[in-house]
């Protein structure tokens, strides 16, 4: 699961169904401004880390 304040700078998160790739360019995790309650989410799915 990826909610966006725990993605961080350089990650990348990948859509296992259809193969989206995402890198993070910049992260919403140290603004404390982020109001998001669900994963960020492709396919009805969240992304995932890319190992
Ligand atoms: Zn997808």
């Amino acid at each position: 699961m990826a909610h966006c304040h725990e993605m961080k700078t350089g990650e990348v998160y990948v859509c296992q169904t259809c193969g989206l790739e995402i890198e993070v360019v910049s992260s919403c995790g140290d603004s404390g401004a982020c109001s998001c309650t669900e994963p960020v989410s492709c396919c009805g799915q969240p992304l995932t880390l890319k190992a």
